[in-house]
């Protein structure tokens, strides 16, 4: 339910309802706007009524929130959110801030994952040349098969620390455990949940638990209605600054890796205020369509781009096939600054 408060209501009459919800057992979710002031009461709301809550002091009218998702969606809050990613990592020095959300479209780039020391800091600078806002490489990587590469875990996590510490720029790296959350989140500026663990609720819960913001692909096989309930998990945990990236989907289609589904990109603009990112790397699995792929993004509206880009594609560990070099990225970025002003974005 959605409580508005009369325009000129006091702090004391919302710190009151906030009470008062918190006593009939619902969980308040404050919404402070230039005009009005909004709650959004979360939970059971079979323990109270609509009148019941329309009788709180300075409340002027309750809503249904039809969605099913409540504060993902845009009933709850109209507006497109905007936050920071870069400084929330306890490993010093802290990260250069990039802002998600806004007219700006950063770009994630970097190797699918972290091989080896000089490997990230070498392709760390190279990205960032090129025009990235943040780095991203796995240090835990979900493998198809036990005997494929695993990734470096922690170290890997403090390779990518000094990347951050020699480029300034903001990492963003994968959790795969809710007890590998507390591990990740001590390096990382953002925590990416993979398409393989959309669904996995207790990742979630974890993740909604700490401040670290939260990059969330679509799982391969979710609907756009799954893929909110999930972002749902992390958001009512507490932790607010969400993304989500469409990444592809599993189709009958075989001559791609996966089919790039970019129409959920405005779908889910319609539906929630959380920056909506895509990832045209694992979208394809085929490096000749990303170029275009990435410029298709941008057009239908992306806020962000996560990109794989390697000093050399050929030898990758992981993902080589769908990974730009260095040369590829920096000349795609170009080509995709006029086509980011077409659509009234800046990159
Ligand atoms: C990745 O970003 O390297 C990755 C494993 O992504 P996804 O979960 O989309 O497959
Ligand atoms: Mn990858």
């Amino acid at each position: 339910m959605i409580l508005v408060f009369r325009a000129g209501s006091t702090n004391a009459e919302v710190e009151h309802a906030e009470e008062r919800l918190k006593e009939i057992g619902l969980k308040p979710h404050t919404m402070i706007g230039v005009e009005r002031t909004v709650i959004a009461a979360i939970g059971d709301e079979r323990v109270t009524s609509a009148e019941e809550l329309a009788n709180i002091p300075g409340v002027e009218k309750v809503l249904p929130i039809l969605a099913p998702y409540k504060l993902a969606s845009k009933e709850v809050n109209p507006t497109p959110s905007v936050f920071e990613i870069g400084g929330d990592s306890l490993v010093k020095p802290k990260a250069t801030k990039v802002t998600f959300g806004g007219a700006f479209i950063p770009v994630i780039a970097g190797p699918c994952s972290v091989e080896s020391r000089t490997q990230i800091i070498e392709i760390a600078h190279a990205v960032k040349e090129a025009g990235a806002s943040a780095l991203r490489a796995g240090a835990f990587k979900p493998r198809t098969s036990p005997y494929q590469f695993q990734g470096l875990a922690e170290e890997g996590l403090e390779y990518l620390a000094e990347a951050r510490e020699a480029t300034g720029l903001p990492i963003v790296t994968e959790v795969l455990t809710p007890a590998d959350v507390p591990l990740v989140a001590k390096y990382a500026d953002c925590l990416q949940i993979g398409t393989r663990n959309m669904q996995n609720f207790l990742l979630l819960k974890a993740c909604g638990a700490v401040k670290t913001p939260v990059l969330l692909k679509r799982g391969m096989c979710a609907t756009l209605e799954e893929y909110l309930l999930a972002a749902e998990y992390v958001l009512t945990g507490g932790n607010p600054r969400v993304m989500l990236c469409e990444r592809g989907i599993r189709t009958f289609e075989s001559y791609v890796r996966n089919t790039f589904a970019l129409a959920i990109v405005p779908a889910l603009k319609e539906k929630t205020h959380l920056p909506v990112l895509a990832d045209p790397s694992h979208g394809t699995g085929v490096r000749s369509l990303v170029p275009a792929m990435t410029k298709a993004s941008i057009a239908c509206g992306a806020d962000g781009i996560l990109i794989e880009v390697h000093t050399n594609p050929e030898k990758a560990l992981t993902d080589g096939a769908q990974t730009l070099s260095v040369k590829d990225f920096a000349k795609l970025i170009k080509e995709c600054r006029p086509i980011a002003e077409a659509v009234g974005r800046k990159m």
